[in-house]
């Protein structure tokens, strides 16, 4: 009872600071790239994610938080964003008077039934965008793009694998192909793949089992079953990312363990470094041809990409990078004698509605253990209220990582404090763009 639920997370102190600044820097690029955002229900009808992420893919099959509400409805807590954003623009009919491309982003917390591991939570949180109705070389480019700068922004340096999944005829003669080859080895390859023989032989290529990696080796390779305009089109978004300086490599397995892929397909790996354990893609996405109509919508074409919150921290956090240092509280008010909690209450309250993160004790405890608090609170500046200063209508202010001590006048006080803390701000900043340039 007293654990969380196995595969879910708390995230407490520093660490949902830092998300918060991920996902804010992750909206901040979404926006600028002329995306807005969209927010939607965490449950779905179960029959969404079954038309949309498709039976043969795990996780409809096996990793799905599916069960009865009262009123006997299956609903399913949502493994995946896309799906919920297809619904939204249908039951909303934004697509009515829409100009195109719809362009959406989202971020919030997904959910399957996986074996937790590092990096693979049963609860995680997903930042991506959709860019729906205007299909085009360059948008699909532009999203792979937008996720490369969401990384660069926090300085994790990924990797960008790309492939075609090609067109209607590419994939039709590519199936043919594949059930062919595994018409051999079926019976000894495991259930699961059994199973995707039949429904979609696609999937065969992202099997983890030892024993049937060896026969994928084997396997025709998408690419030669790939007709000629897929493949002007793979080259043209590869070149297009070149002229956006990212260098995006040709991955023939990449197939994204997702039914709704038809065309590009991608991912985001976190650059090989000694001692960052594997955990998998940090982020993925692609282009999908009939996905909205499939959910009930126009014929209309989308990309879209998402990122895993809890991949990327888990990789920042290996970098040990620390952002600008900002977090903890601006001011923290240490009141000397219990006959001043009053007046430090109001000035408080007086910073806290001009912005300043600022708290208190409440007790006249001892100077020791207030600075002890402040310290723990990670406070830029403690002001300090006894006698002297009581006496002489101001306040000691002191820089706790400088040490340096101020008289700041009472009647001064809040324009005073404010541009004090701006000038703190500035020169952190200043000295981090010295240390990591303007990354
Ligand atoms: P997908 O929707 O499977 O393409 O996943 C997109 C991204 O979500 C992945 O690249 C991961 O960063 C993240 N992700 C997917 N599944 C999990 C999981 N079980 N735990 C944590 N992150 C996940």
């Amino acid at each position: 009872m007293e654990n969380p639920v196995k595969g879910t997370h708390d995230i407490i102190g520093s660490e949902a600071l830092l998300y918060t600044e991920i996902e804010e820097r992750c909206k901040s690029i979404a926006a600028i790239f002329g995306y807005e955002e969209i927010r939607t229900p965490i449950l779905e009808h179960t029959p969404l994610f079954l038309r949309s992420v498709g039976e043969s893919s795990d996780i409809v099959h096996k990793e799905m938080y599916t069960f009865d509400d009262k009123g006997g409805r299956s609903v399913t807590l949502r493994p995946e964003m896309t799906a919920g954003v297809m619904r939204s623009i249908v039951s909303n009919k934004l697509y009515v008077e829409a100009d195109l491309p719809m362009k959406y982003f989202y971020l919030g917390p997904c959910f399957r039934y996986e074996r937790p591991q590092a990096g693979r939570y049963r609860q995680f949180h997903q930042f991506g965008v959709e860019c729906v109705g205007a299909p085009s070389a360059y948008l699909d480019a532009d999203v792979i793009n937008l996720g490369y700068h969401c990384f660069n922004s926090i300085r994790v340096p990924v990797k960008v694998k790309i492939n075609s999944l090609g067109d209607e005829e590419s994939r039709n003669n590519y199936r043919a192909a594949l059930k062919e080859y595994f018409a051999k080895y079926i019976d000894q390859m495991c259930d699961d793949c059994k199973r995707r023989y039949e429904i979609n032989p696609l999937r065969i290529l992202d099997c983890k089992v030892p024993e049937d990696i060896e026969i994928v080796i084997g396997a025709p390779k998408l690419r030669d079953y790939l007709t000629d305009s897929a493949k002007e089109y793979l080259n043209l978004v590869i070149s297009i990312l070149e002229s956006f300086n990212i260098e995006a490599e040709i991955d023939d397995n990449l197939v994204r363990g997702l039914d709704y892929y038809t065309g590009i397909v991608f991912e985001y790996h976190a650059k090989p470094i000694e001692g960052l354990a594997e955990v998998g893609a940090l982020g993925g996405g692609g282009h999908y041809a009939h996905l909205l109509k499939d959910v009930g919508g126009p014929d209309y074409e989308g990309v879209g990409m998402s990122l895993g919150l809890e991949r990327l921290f888990h990789v920042f956090n290996h970098f040990n990078h620390d952002l600008p240092d900002t977090f903890g509280l601006d001011f923290y008010i240490m009141p000397m004698d219990a006959k001043f909690v009053g007046d430090c209450a109001v000035l408080m309250n007086q910073l806290r509605y001009a912005g300043m993160m600022t708290d208190m004790s409440f007790e006249a405890k001892s100077f020791k253990s207030q600075f002890k608090a402040a310290t723990k609170k990670k406070a830029k500046f403690a002001i300090i209220v006894g006698e002297d200063e009581w006496k002489n209508g101001e306040f000691t202010v002191k820089n706790l990582s400088s040490q340096i001590q101020t008289k700041v006048r009472g009647e001064e006080i809040v324009n005073s404090l404010r541009t004090m803390l701006q000038e703190y701000y500035e020169q952190i900043e200043l000295k981090y763009f010295e240390e990591h340039g303007n990354e």
